[in-house]
């Protein structure tokens, strides 16, 4: 399996549908192949995150610092 079967096939091995055989060989891809990990994980928390429609809240520390960047990003472009 490379890069391009694996992609072809990621929602079936997500969604836990692929059959055990090309689920073994997407395992091995992916011990050994790092880009296809992250987009395997990218998936996943996107799954995640979506799956139950519930809101999920900010932590404090990362919300405030996507407040600062966004006040920062707005008084450079409209504060005179
Ligand atoms: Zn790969």
């Amino acid at each position: 399996m490379d890069c391009d079967d694996l992609l072809r096939q990621l929602n079936e091995y997500v969604d836990g549908n692929l059959a055990a055989g090309v689920c073994d060989e997407f395992r091995a891809h992916l011990r050994d192949c790092n880009p296809c990990q992250v987009v395997v994980d990218n998936v996943r928390n996107t799954i995640r995150l979506y799956s139950d429609g519930k809101e999920i809240p900010l932590p404090e520390a990362c919300r405030l610092k996507i407040h600062d960047l966004l006040k920062a990003r707005f008084q450079a472009r409209f504060a005179k």
